[in-house]
């Protein structure tokens, strides 16, 4: 009798997935996707796909590995919170990543 170990790998995973919650993964994603200097293109925190602007990449990563987005995205560093992801990059960027 065979085990299919990539089918086991792919099943932790997921758990893992549900563990920090939509919002949670969202966000820890944007941050790594902020902080990852990227031109001349952008890449998925989640896989291996790039994109060509950032509108593509959001777009990628809502589709392919989130259902929805939350309803409300809290800036993990302040108490600032957003009704959509642009608005929570921008102030990311220009609060938190400014020198
Ligand atoms: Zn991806
Ligand atoms: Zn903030």
């Amino acid at each position: 009798m065979a085990v299919d170990t990539k089918e086991l790998a792919k099943a932790g995973k997921k758990e893992k997935e549900r563990e920090l919650g939509l919002g949670g993964l969202i966000i820890l994603g944007l941050i790594i996707w902020a902080l990852v200097p990227r031109p001349p293109k952008y890449e998925c925190p989640y896989c291996d796909a790039t994109f060509k602007t950032k509108a593509e990449t959001i777009t990628h990563i809502l589709d392919v590995h989130f259902g929805e987005p939350p309803e409300l995205i809290e800036c993990p560093l302040c108490d600032a919170t957003f009704k959509t992801i642009a608005e929570f990059i921008t102030h990311f960027k220009e609060v938190h990543l400014k020198e």
